[in-house]
């Protein structure tokens, strides 16, 4: 039971993945192959997305969220120690290697950041785009500044040159959480090749997807090599190699790594899609095309704005709620989904959440255009699949909710 009564439409999901017999062929390929763990299929998918990003390396993870922390790992970012992070041992939390990200994103990139043993810095947004403002990157780095993580939020690729113009003179290596712009561009640039390192994410709901999965891109080969050995316990040889036709191979650990390689049942599926990214990329931006001109005179409703030297991936179709509205961002997401409608929250701004708050001490008045923002916005429906029927009812039903 969905609690719509008989008689009206439909309930309409905020997201459903669009799936074909493509790639359920290439899912059965791999069950049916004897070999279900990392082999062939991440390898290429490895390519594939270095490819597509323009850089040499990829490393296939079970995460995006595991590929950020894989990257941070990889630049050695850590609780202060300089070089190798287990020789201080009186580090105390002060002293910890900071990391500055902008809070209207997932809190993985913030989580990662701490399980490094480092300090996450928030940093302000810009209020158009909501990705990470560089001028208050610029404000926000310290001395203890080891790396930035800037989030192409929605899609929309961030100010990337105006961050290296900040963080390149430092040395500071910028990695991008792409986890929502998987094929964006950037001043002609794809995204992927915009930082040290990026970071994709093969979640469910995301453009591309495996289910769970993830990946890690950087031209950068040493960053590549260290991720990759982390990425499976730290391990001389991977499982693929140990149990080749050349027979068993001992193997050796040489770091306390992880266990964050990606599967090649998933990596079957995520190629497979990646053959469709181009189209279901295309469509995205159709429907937010359609979003913009039906939404254009509802009063008190902005969409984010998209800046002309990008080319978004269309994530996200993010919509505002202005302050004086005659109902704000939750009763606008009520009377949604009281129409049967479904909609999301992309973010509360990360550094608000009772952890952080309680445990690291971070408080309102920040980051004052993200913490704004973070009570205004909605994410509508956006997926390939989804019908110009639906983007009209859902544009009726902010329209008649605003009223
Ligand atoms: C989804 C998401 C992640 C995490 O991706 P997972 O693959 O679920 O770990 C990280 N950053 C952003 C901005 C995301 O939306």
């Amino acid at each position: 039971m969905t609690g719509v009564s008989s008689g009206d439409p439909p309930r309409l999901p905020f997201h459903l993945p669009s799936i074909d017999a493509a790639d359920e062929a290439a899912v059965l390929e791999v069950l049916r192959s004897g070999w279900l763990t990392s082999a062939g299929k991440a390898a290429e998918l490895e390519r594939r997305c270095a490819e597509l990003s323009g850089v040499a390396h990829g490393v296939a993870t079970n995460s995006c969220t595991a590929a950020l922390h894989l990257a941070l790992m990889a630049l050695g970012v850590g609780s202060g120690a300089s070089g190798d992070a287990a020789a201080d041992s009186d580090a105390d939390a002060g002293a910890a290697d900071e990391v500055v990200l902008s809070p209207i994103t997932f809190a993985s990139a913030a989580n990662v950041v701490l399980h490094c043993g480092a300090r996450p810095v928030f940093c302000d947004v810009q209020p158009d785009t909501l990705n990470i403002d560089p001028e208050a990157l610029a404000a926000a780095v310290t001395p203890r500044t080891r790396a930035v993580i800037a989030v192409h939020f929605a899609g929309h690729p961030a100010d990337m040159d105006r961050i290296h113009e900040v963080c390149d003179p430092l040395d500071l290596p910028v990695i991008e959480d792409a986890a929502h712009a998987i094929g964006a561009r950037y001043r002609g640039r794809p995204v992927g090749s915009l930082g040290r390192a990026a970071a994709y994410s093969f979640y469910a709901t995301k453009n591309v997807t495996s289910g769970e999965g993830g990946m890690l891109v950087t031209d950068d080969a040493a960053l590549a090599e260290r991720a990759k050995l982390l990425s499976l316990h730290g391990m001389t040889r991977d499982a693929w190699k140990r149990y080749s036709d050349a027979g068993y191979r001992h193997w050796d650990i040489v770091a306390p790594g992880f266990k964050y390689n990606l599967s090649d049942m998933p990596a079957a599926l995520a190629l497979s899609q990646l053959d469709k990214l181009a189209a279901f990329n295309a469509e995205r931006r159709r429907l937010v095309e359609l979003y913009d001109r039906l939404l254009a005179d509802v009063s008190n409703l902005e969409p984010l704005s998209r800046r002309a030297d990008v080319e978004s991936a269309y994530h996200l179709y993010v919509v505002r709620v202005r302050a004086g509205a005659p109902l704000d961002r939750d009763g606008l997401m009520a009377a949604l989904t009281a129409a049967g409608i479904g909609v999301g929250v992309h973010f509360r701004p990360v550094h608000l959440h009772p952890y952080y708050r309680e445990a690291l001490g971070f408080r309102p008045g920040m980051c004052p255009v993200a913490e704004a923002a973070g009570e205004q916005l909605l994410s509508l429906p956006l997926f390939p699949g989804l019908r110009d029927a639906d983007v009209e009812r859902v544009a009726e039903a902010c329209r008649t909710a605003l009223a």
